[in-house]
């Protein structure tokens, strides 16, 4: 971090802010110039609010030259992270997760109906919100509990993993006994007290990226989970909101090698809640493959039209099929396969 002071400030203005800083544990190098007297500061900035610097009037400016994120820092850790969900392992050279299922847990049947149908498909995961963060409070909430017992039931039969979205830390030991990863949802990426709590528990967690939230806030909510002690994060895009009303949200694809150059972690796209639109969700799909990322997360249900929620943008068993198929050649070309 490098603060910039202008040149008018007393001396014992300049000591006590140095001063302030070496008591939190950082050398300061001095440079006195002409016009403006400029201070590196060495050791672990993360403690640093830059602002409260800045609130002093003999401060010109304060610039970070270090990322405020240390644990998902691919600086620390250099070597890619691989995360095992199930049998599967997720990021490096592994192959692709394909995760598919409903948007909504619909009951017992539909469920292990539609696992037996991803499966079939060549998917390896079932997804299915159980808990569902709806934009109005008249619509469909959600099964609850009964739901997450649907899915246990559809793993049981299938043998696939599920992952499904935890929204409030009341429900966590629940889904700890039972979902093999959980899912933070864009709404909740900046509820800090959740991200704390599924810091401390030892369970794989596929945060998704906030409705407008830059990379490096993405990035410290992962901080957040790892600072308390779990690193079993996976990014998951989902698009971001902007100007556009052709598609639900933006898809930014720029996120793959953006988060693989600066953290570890593996990062898949969920193109369904991206686009809003089945008909974009297979195009999406292949060149998200082709830039890099570790899975896809896609809505797939026997009968959109009848879905609960999200149905427009939900591709029926037989898609799901066909566009995993295209993306296993996409894989390959670039040297990596669908699990
Ligand atoms: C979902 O996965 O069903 C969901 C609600 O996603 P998001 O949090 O990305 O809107
Ligand atoms: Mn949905």
């Amino acid at each position: 971090m490098i603060i910039t002071m202008k040149k008018n400030a007393p001396k014992q203005e300049i000591d006590a802010l140095m001063g302030r800083l070496s008591d939190r544990g950082l050398s300061v190098h001095s440079s006195i110039g002409e016009n403006y007297n400029v201070f590196g500061l060495v050791g672990d900035t993360s403690v640093i609010d830059p602002k409260q610097i800045e609130a002093n009037p003999y401060v010109e400016s304060v610039v970070r030259v270090a990322a405020p994120y240390k644990k998902a820092n691919r600086l620390f850790h250099p070597e890619d992270s691989v995360i095992t969900v199930g049998n599967y392992r997720i990021g490096g050279n592994e192959p692709l997760v394909v995760i598919g299922g409903p948007c909504s847990i619909e009951g017992l049947e539909p469920t292990v109906k539609i696992a037996e149908a991803v499966k079939e498909a060549g998917g390896c995961m079932l997804r299915g919100g159980a808990y569902k963060p709806r934009t109005s409070p008249y619509a469909f909430q959600g099964m609850g509990t009964e739901g997450i017992l649907a899915m246990c039931e559809a793993r049981k039969q299938t043998g696939l993993p599920i992952v499904s979205e935890l929204m409030s830390a009341d429900k966590l030991d629940e889904f700890v006994e039972h979902v093999d990863m959980i899912q933070i949802g864009a709404r909740n990426m900046q509820n800090f007290d959740l991200l704390k709590a599924v810091g401390k528990v030892d369970k794989p967690v596929l945060l998704k990226r906030g409705l407008a939230n830059t990379i490096e806030e993405w990035i410290m909510a992962a901080e957040y989970i790892m600072s308390e002690g779990n690193d079993k994060v996976i990014f998951c895009e989902r698009g971001i909101r902007t100007f556009e009303k052709y598609t639900r949200n933006t898809l930014d694809l720029s996120v793959i090698p953006i988060i693989k150059e600066k953290t570890h972690l593996p990062i898949i796209i969920d193109p369904s809640h991206a686009t809003g639109d089945w008909k974009l969700v297979e195009s999406m799909s292949l060149a998200a493959i082709a830039a890099g990322a570790d899975g896809l997360i896609i809505e797939v249900h026997e009968n959109p039209e009848c879905a609960w929620s999200d149905g427009a943008q939900t591709l029926k068993p037989k898609k799901f099929a066909e566009l995993i198929a295209k993306g296993r050649s996409i894989a390959r070309v670039i040297g990596r396969d669908i699990a």
